[in-house]
């Protein structure tokens, strides 16, 4: 059939390589489905722009992703590097100057947090400490375990600290309301701990009018606790595996396995999943990957991922563009190659909707069909077929520009906004045909899923076989 089209996704961060309309443009055409905006660098000004540069592109949704630094902690800016050996003991204090050795300044008032014999890792844990004493409120010292060097502004990781609740700070909050302001499709929470941090953001949200989605990003300690973990996902709509600080956080030999149960729990209840980190990371200098880096994206989409992510790549790289088609072509040949692997916990068949999607799957599969067809209103039909993995494309049609957006990061989906959207399956299925998006084919079948009232969501309960010729 030759279709060319990627079930599994692709998530971009802008940054100052890719800082221009045509440069987003560009990367869009590539094989763009979403922008990761890192809140963790940028101005308002900057973001309007780019928000603007986003949606101005003209022939599909693309969603936006707004991703919330958290208590991403960081050395302040150090006069010079500072050398450090085992057994040295520095203090670690908020919002001082620098004193040229070991008394250094931190962006971020560890002693609210910490306590006395837990563990601090300094530059992304390379240099591993303990707190030995808390001298005052603005101040803790720790003891260095092994030689290694500190430079400014590097990341602090705290693997045994418990936020409590509270990992939100006040930067969070202000981006949270202009996020709201902006109507981003999606918020990245970092550092999530447990559920009720999912929990209350959503709150946090809907007090400002936001129907933004809510992906967890887990790299922390807490976060992969057995229980805690599935809880995370039921709370969130998605989750990032975000490998880079859960590396650090929990030792990299750990984060292959996590992937794969992370996936696995999103398919179970229907939520989105994004590998991030370091996929092609040696594309930030080199015009190619690594064997290594391909088959990192290859196993994600094995793995039946939403999307795989790319940070630095795209962000600082030199060779954003590349880096985007190299992603796109390795999801290409291995989707096409390979079945996506069945996971120990199917998903769930107690629902309706559920039922109903397992059926349309199935069907569209027997009668080799060409596509699914969902109309739906807030996407969440189209998202639950997606749960069911059909290795064919979901056509989803919608009067909601903010649903069309978010599907776009959705496994297999590719979504459009029609003024009566719940009602035209049919009509897009047949202006896509007549494209040739369906290849030359006389006549191609589709199943369409629908619901008999439309725009009602939730109210799913049909599923028909269309001819279109
Ligand atoms: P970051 O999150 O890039 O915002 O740190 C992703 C990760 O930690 O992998
Ligand atoms: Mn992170």
């Amino acid at each position: 059939m030759g279709l060319l089209f990627k079930r599994t996704k692709i998530l971009a961060t802008i940054g100052p390589a890719t800082n221009t309309k045509e440069a987003i443009h560009e990367l869009v055409h590539a094989g763009v489905n979403g922008f990761r905006l890192n809140f963790s660098h940028g101005s308002y000004e900057e973001r309007d722009q780019q928000i603007e540069w986003i949606r101005s592109y003209p022939l599909k949704p693309i969603a936006i992703l707004q991703d919330l630094q958290g208590p991403k902690i960081r050395l302040g800016n150090l006069k010079d590097n500072v050398l450090v050996a085992e057994g040295d003991e520095l203090t670690l204090e908020y919002d001082i100057e620098h004193d040229g050795k070991f008394h250094l300044p931190v962006q971020y008032n560890l002693a609210e947090k910490v306590k006395v014999g837990e563990t601090i890792y300094i530059f992304d844990g390379k240099v591993r400490t303990t707190v030995v004493d808390i001298p005052n409120s603005k101040a803790v010292v720790v003891k260095v375990a092994n030689d290694g060097v500190l430079m400014s502004r590097k990341g602090i990781n705290l693997p045994d600290t418990d936020f409590g609740g509270d990992i939100l700070t006040p930067k969070d909050l202000e981006d949270i309301e202009y996020g709201a302001k902006v109507d981003v499709d999606y918020v990245a929470l970092s550092f999530v701990q447990s559920a009720e941090d999912v929990i209350n953001l959503r709150q946090i949200l809907l007090s400002h009018g936001s129907n933004a989605m809510i992906i967890a990003k887990i790299e922390t300690k807490a976060a992969i606790e057995h229980d805690t973990l599935e809880k995370i996902v039921k709370a969130s709509d998605g989750v990032m595996v975000a490998r880079g600080d859960l590396a650090v956080e929990t030792g990299a030999e750990i984060v292959p396995i996590i992937q794969r149960r992370i996936i696995a729990l999103c398919r179970k209840h229907g939520k989105l999943s994004i590998v991030a980190t370091q996929m092609l990371a040696s594309m930030v200098d080199s015009p190619e990957p690594t064997r290594a880096e391909v088959s990192d994206v290859a196993t994600a989409v094995i793995l039946g991922a939403d999307t795989v992510m790319l940070s630095d790549e795209t962000a600082n790289g030199k060779y954003p563009t590349e880096a985007v088609a190299a992603m796109k072509k390795i999801i290409l040949y291995t989707q096409d190659h390979s079945s996506v692997a069945s996971i120990d916990f199917l998903p769930g068949l107690k629902t309706r909707q559920d039922a109903i999607s397992n059926a349309a799957v199935h069907l569209a599969e027997r009668l080799n069909s060409i596509a699914i067809v969902a109309e739906t209103k807030s996407g969440s039909t189209a998202a639950n077929i997606a749960a069911h993995r059909p290795n064919l494309p979901i056509i989803s049609v919608t009067s909601e520009p903010r649903a069309a957006r978010q599907l776009a990061l959705s496994y297999a989906n590719r979504s459009y906004v029609r003024p009566d959207g719940e009602k035209a399956g049919y009509k897009i299925a047949k202006e896509l045909k007549d494209e040739g998006f369906f290849g030359d084919a006389d006549t191609v079948s589709v199943v369409i899923v629908s619901g008999r009232q439309p725009g009602v969501t939730g109210g799913t309960d049909t599923i028909k076989v269309r001819m279109v010729e």
